[in-house]
């Protein structure tokens, strides 16, 4: 049984949570997409982790985990996150951990690429795109380029120092065009070879792997990072990320094209949060999104940058359940909305004085305002229930609320951050 976990907004979703709640019942869980920009919160007996590159099933001892060939990995940050969770008694070998060898490795310099971007964009044109910095718009666009390197040839590095120094001249003629020093091929040699040489024991032929699991009848979980909104092809370009974030593509970035999902469970937060820059229709501006964010403790989890926050987005989440071709939700951070008497939805959006609801181009989501709607609130602490019935009838007809406006079953709430704050609602 394949099973994708994915995101219906602008990513932060609770995705970490859920996949670690549910991995319970899987056996292997399967990153597909994205790299060290993810910032996957997990809190649990063990701890409170924040993962950026390990799939969120990596705290349960009897789940395999698995970095797939659509991932791009920072070597060093990967070696790191590897060490600090050793470190906090988490037991991570070969036997729990495999990277995919096709998996594309980003570079020290497509790290240096994407901060001389974001400086010159913001020099330039005082907006930048709010990228992490971590270099993955770089790396994918190495990768289309197919001026890559992959985690397979740290298991043989002769072709790959080879390739090294042609590589590196032709990176250097878009690095020294910013202005800066060009990259030294022996400082590359020495990434590949300091943060490679740990991680070879870890590489493999994932997707063969991953075959012979489903036809051993084993569960399989794909985790994807960010949200349908933050989709390359999908979403709210260009201030998405690089990488395909719908469940889709997950078969594809796992390494097992030939297989199909059984189900798309789509992560869904009670009220909208948005990291980085773009239209951001329903947003919460001054003292109303001061509450927002502080209620929801709204800062990024990789960067710790202040989220940008609003209510829940009807029009948006309906676009983000259609490309995530979500059969059910889990509504995440309900608890949230505790302390309001009232609360608003973004019902539709208004353009040109018509009343639209289906998600627009780009462009013209510049020009879209918000319509929003009242519903009474529950105005109390809800973090304690632990079924359907112990909510207040205000909460339930929140959710059958949005159950109704946006057409998919919500089959999970969650109301806190730890493992078990979670109801199942049927
Ligand atoms: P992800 O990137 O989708 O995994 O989400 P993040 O970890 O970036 O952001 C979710 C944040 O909300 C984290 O700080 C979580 O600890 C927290 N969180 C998750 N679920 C809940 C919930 O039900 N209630 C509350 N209050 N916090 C939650
Ligand atoms: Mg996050």
């Amino acid at each position: 049984m394949l099973t994708s976990i994915c995101g219906i907004n602008w990513g932060d979703e609770g995705k970490g949570r859920m996949v670690d709640l549910l991995s319970r019942d899987f056996d292997i869980v399967c990153r597909y997409q994205g790299g060290n920009n993810a910032g996957h919160t997990v809190i649990n007996e063990k701890g409170k982790f924040i993962l950026n590159l390990l799939p969120s099933g990596i705290l349960r001892e009897d789940v395999v985990n698995v970095l797939g060939c659509g991932m791009v990995i920072d070597l060093k940050h990967l070696c790191g996150e590897i060490e600090r969770l050793q470190n906090a008694g988490i037991k991570i070998t070969p036997e729990n951990l495999k990277i995919s060898d096709k998996a594309v490795i980003t570079m020290p310099y497509n790290v240096l690429q994407d901060v001389m971007e974001e400086d010159r964009l913001s020099k330039a044109t005082g907006k930048p795109y709010g990228s992490t910095r971590r270099g993955i718009a770089p790396v994918y666009a190495d990768k289309y380029m197919k001026k890559t390197f992959r985690m397979g040839e740290l298991l043989n590095t002769k072709l790959m120092f080879k390739r090294l120094p042609d590589i590196v001249a032709w990176k250097n003629l878009t690095v020294t065009a910013y202005g800066y020093d060009p990259v030294k091929v022996e400082d590359m040699v020495d990434y590949f070879t300091t943060y490679g040489e740990p991680l070879k024991e870890f590489i493999t032929d994932t997707g063969l792997y991953l075959n012979e699991a489903d036809k051993a009848g084993k569960n399989i979980m794909f985790e994807a990072q960010l949200g349908a909104l933050r989709d390359i092809d999908y979403g709210i370009v260009p201030y998405t990320s690089s990488s395909s974030t719908i469940a889709a593509y997950a078969p594809i970035g796992a390494g097992v094209p030939n297989l199909k999902i059984d189900k798309s469970i789509g992560i869904m937060k009670a009220y909208s949060s948005c990291v980085g820059a773009g239209p951001f229709t329903c947003e919460y501006f001054g003292e109303q999104a001061e509450r927002l964010r502080e209620l929801g403790g709204e800062y990024g989890a990789a960067t710790g940058r202040p989220r940008r926050v609003g209510p829940f987005d009807v029009v948006a989440s309906r676009y983000g359940i259609r490309c995530q071709g979500a059969d059910e939700i889990a509504l995440t951070k309900l608890d949230v909305l505790d302390d309001y008497e009232e609360i608003e939805i973004c019902t539709h959006y208004e353009l040109d004085g018509k009343i639209i609801d289906e998600f627009p181009f780009t462009d013209v989501l510049d020009y879209c305002k918000p319509v929003f709607e009242k519903v009474k609130g529950w105005n109390c602490d809800i973090s304690h229930c632990k079924k359907p019935e112990d909510l207040p009838e205000e909460a339930l007809a929140y959710i059958q609320l949005l159950e109704k406006l946006c057409g998919c079953r919500i089959r999970y709430v969650s109301v806190g951050a730890e493992r078990d704050a979670c109801i199942k609602m049927y």
